[in-house]
């Protein structure tokens, strides 16, 4: 079977690293000239850390990173309105680890064997002849293949291709992304709560800290750093003197959030995976371990004796509901955060601790039923 896979972000390499562990090979392409060599942070659940424990890269990975063990939704004023500790709901699947999102890529690329991706090169046109697909690239040659992965994140080129619609939207907020000194005054995954807008922080090694922010897209404006403090000049504690100290050299990674519809993404050989599948709000932190998830089923799916097209539409079945659980749960958890102050606090205050288990459990759930191959967590057995 010869396969291509679109993309070397996190679901096209942890993909390539799937197949390879069920001796399958594949062409990997990447459009940048080179590995990214800096991005802000990612926060993995238990269940993207388990995922990355079936791809062998577990042990690896938490070299790499800071374990966190509470996550703390603060209002702008410092009360404590919801405090889970991570245990309590993925202690059976997998610890919840932050670390560089560049550690991570590095995780998995070097899992690979050398020179498995081909970068600088895209695909420039897409045909399907008889049961191939034809694949021009933009180096001028044409080469064809079994399968196509489409891997090229939330505004993915392929998408159009295939499917002649760019289903990607935006869902009216825009962020700011930075790493800062770790001072030892953000413990855990703490976010804190205005109107409209979010200020998150979390350890990702002893020496650095991840800082997220968010407000609505009509307040972001050109998202300078003047406007990062003007929007956040009211929230107290550790993480508003974090944004009020930072200082105009600090690295930000500017970004509208968009959201692909989750649904079947499958044609002539062709398949979408990862965020130009299905890119959610980051508001769930899952889009890392549903890439990982992605990969470790599609990879399952193939190994198995049948069709491809047999293989495609299990893996639609078995990865579709708890996708789109994910997709429906970030939507949810946006609209909470940007509800009435009073309404959201007094949910928050009451039943965080519910919600946040209501939410999360389901995705403890083994990916595949344990006959079907899937690797069970040590916990389960
Ligand atoms: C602000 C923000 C914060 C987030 N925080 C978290 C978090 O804490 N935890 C978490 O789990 N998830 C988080 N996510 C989501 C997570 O980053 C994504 O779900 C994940 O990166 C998706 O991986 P991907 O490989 O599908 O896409 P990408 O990471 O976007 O990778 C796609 C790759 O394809 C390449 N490419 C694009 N077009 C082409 C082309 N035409 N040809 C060849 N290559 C191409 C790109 O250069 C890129 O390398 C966050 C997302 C955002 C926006």
């Amino acid at each position: 079977m010869k396969i291509l896979i679109v993309g070397a972000g996190i679901a096209g390499l942890s993909t390539a690293r799937a197949l390879a562990l069920k001796g399958l090979e594949c062409d990997v392409i990447e459009r940048r000239q080179e590995p990214p060599t800096e991005g802000a942070g990612i926060f993995l659940l238990g269940n993207a850390s388990r995922a990355l424990g079936d791809l062998g890269l577990l042990d690896e990975t938490r070299s790499l990173a800071y374990p966190i063990a509470t996550q703390r939704i603060l209002s702008s004023s410092g009360a404590v309105l919801n405090h889970v500790r991570t245990d309590d709901v993925w202690k059976n699947c997998g610890p919840c680890l932050a670390l560089s999102r560049q550690s991570l890529v590095d995780v998995l690329q070097k899992s690979l064997d050398p020179g498995a991706v081909r970068y600088g090169l895209e695909v420039t046109s897409i045909a399907s002849r008889a049961d191939r697909r034809i694949v021009r690239f933009s180096d001028g040659r044409e080469e064809k293949y079994d399968l196509v992965i489409g891997a090229a994140g939330v505004n993915s080129l392929l998408r159009n291709m295939a499917f002649g619609a760019d289903e990607a939207r935006e869902v009216g907020i825009s962020c700011w992304r930075l790493v800062v000194p770790n001072n030892g005054e953000i413990v855990g995954w703490t976010a804190m709560l205005g109107k409209g807008r979010t200020l998150l922080g979390i350890p990702i090694s002893k020496s650095e800290t991840y800082i997220y922010a968010d407000c609505g897209t009509d307040e972001f404006g050109d998202g300078s750093l003047a406007t990062l403090k003007r929007l956040f000049c009211d929230f107290r504690g550790p993480l508003g003197a974090v944004v009020a100290a930072l200082d105009p050299e600090t690295r930000i990674h500017r970004a509208k959030l968009q959201e692909v519809p989750a649904k079947r993404w499958i044609k002539d050989g062709l398949i979408l995976i990862g965020d130009a599948g299905h890119a959610s709000s980051p508001s769930m932190a899952q889009g890392a371990g549903m890439a990982i998830e992605d990969a470790i089923v599609l990879a399952e799916m193939l190994s198995r004796p049948g069709q491809i097209e047999e293989a495609l539409q299990r893996f639609h079945d078995a990865r579709i509901e708890r996708i789109a659980w994910v997709q429906k749960k970030s939507q949810d958890r946006d609209k909470l955060r940007n509800s009435s102050r009073a309404l959201r606090n007094a949910v928050l205050r009451l039943f965080g601790n519910a919600l946040y288990r209501k939410t999360y459990a389901p995705l403890t759930r083994a990916l595949l039923p344990p006959s079907s191959g899937s690797r069970t967590s040590e916990a389960e057995r």
